[in-house]
């Protein structure tokens, strides 16, 4: 398909890219609520049930809106081809489900979302697809866990909630040199702060239910990379075992991308000032944000991202009760474990969204009890502040 958008820029391909008018001539993309398509004639339904002829057959194969929202999205990460799924955690599934089998092996960051260790621990497992888990940013201990049956490497960057980030120009090449695949949750930073492809990444995941969204509104997810693997290979496990979008959701996502640049600018602006005036604070012993001088990878968040993103994690006094103490004093900051809102959102990392996750391999990974991940919206950066302060005061 032509993609008249290809040579413009990043704002630009985020608002108008994908969108093929009807005869209706409509301004905005329509919503094409419906589950099947009709034929002109039993020779027409025959060539296209053969693959004789392109087209519509079914909303499980594909949809016109959820096509609009891949095309813009496979233009925004620079990937040939992108598919659309049901979930962050089903284009994941997807991705593995379409290019892995019995007997394969993954390394994958130890700093993942809990659920996607979950899935490959519990159920990948099962299938005879094993992971073993090393420190995101130690590049030696992803090549000494690459065996001979390595067939991808998994992460995200920057991870959550320590924001540590991973070098994707060395771990590309780390992959390709023993032949697998880097595949990145690229959730945290979307396409318009870093697009792993471009650094060497073959597939790029993502749970669309966060930035891509933007308001918290919608469940969704999104495949990326060339036209074999994504196209053909994770399309034909999406088509068959149907974990696809709804094209209402596309329909909220592709609103989503066409704010997306200047939402992710006014995040990381906002998120820089706060973990700025955080560090200030004489009851915050740490803030882990790579915006900050004193983040250990600055320099390369400043390399491969163009800004810093919305999340930071800090650290109070006095442990738990401390953190706990902060997030019951606040009145406009909303305690959920979502991220990517324009509201801000605070959680309590250690009983939540990495409570299950054993004491030990916590406290490996940074995650103390006084540690807290605010996912910076986009209200006034002084009402954000004032909010904190109450229960800074009361440490
Ligand atoms: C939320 C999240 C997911 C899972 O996405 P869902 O849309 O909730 O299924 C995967 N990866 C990261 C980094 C996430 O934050």
């Amino acid at each position: 398909m032509t993609e008249p958008y290809k040579d413009q820029n990043f704002a630009t391909r985020a608002v108008r890219a994908g969108q093929h008018r009807t005869n209706e001539h409509e301004h905005a993309e329509p919503m094409f609520l419906t589950s099947s398509y009709v034929f002109d004639n039993a020779e027409q339904a025959a060539a296209r049930f053969g693959g004789d002829e392109p087209g519509n057959i079914y909303s499980r194969f594909t949809n016109p809106t959820v096509r609009t929202f891949e095309e813009r999205l496979a233009s925004l990460e620079g990937g040939e081809s992108a598919v659309a799924t049901s979930s962050g955690m089903s284009a994941i599934l997807s991705t593995f489900m379409g290019l892995l089998s019995a007997g394969d092996h993954i390394v994958s960051s130890q700093s993942i979302f809990g659920t996607t260790r979950v899935l490959f621990d519990k159920y990948l497992a099962k299938f005879g697809v094993e992971t073993d888990y090393v420190a995101l940013t130690d590049l030696a201990s992803w090549q000494q866990a690459i065996k001979p049956n390595t067939k991808a490497l998994f992460l995200e960057t920057p991870s959550n909630p320590m924001n540590e980030v991973a070098d994707l120009a060395a771990l590309s090449a780390l992959a390709k040199a023993h032949d697998c695949l880097l595949i990145v949750d690229n959730c945290f930073c979307t396409p318009a702060l870093q697009q792993p492809l471009a650094l060497g990444a073959d597939i790029v995941v993502h749970s669309a239910t966060k930035y891509i969204d933007g308001q918290g509104r919608c469940i969704g997810g999104a495949v990326v990379g060339d036209a074999k693997l994504v196209g053909e290979e994770v399309y034909g496990f999406l088509r068959t075992a149907g974990p696809t979008m709804s094209p209402f959701n596309a329909w909220t996502f592709l609103k989503g991308l066409e704010t997306l640049d200047l939402r992710m600018k006014a995040h990381s602006a906002s998120a820089l000032t706060l973990a700025k005036w955080l560090e200030e604070q004489s009851k915050v012993t740490q803030v882990f944000y790579s915006g900050l001088e004193s983040h250990p990878q600055h320099e390369l968040a400043k390399l491969q991202q163009s800004a810093f993103g919305g999340i930071i994690a800090f650290e109070v006094e006095g442990g738990r009760e401390g953190a706990w103490k902060l997030i019951n004093s606040t009145k406009m900051l909303s305690i959920t474990a979502n991220l990517g809102d324009t509201k801000t959102t605070i959680t309590h990392p250690a009983t939540t969204t990495h409570g299950r996750v054993a004491v030990e391999d916590r406290e490996a990974a940074g995650i103390s009890d006084g540690m807290l991940r605010i996912s910076v919206g986009l209200e006034s950066i002084e009402d954000i502040q004032s909010d904190l302060e109450r229960g800074l005061a009361l440490l």
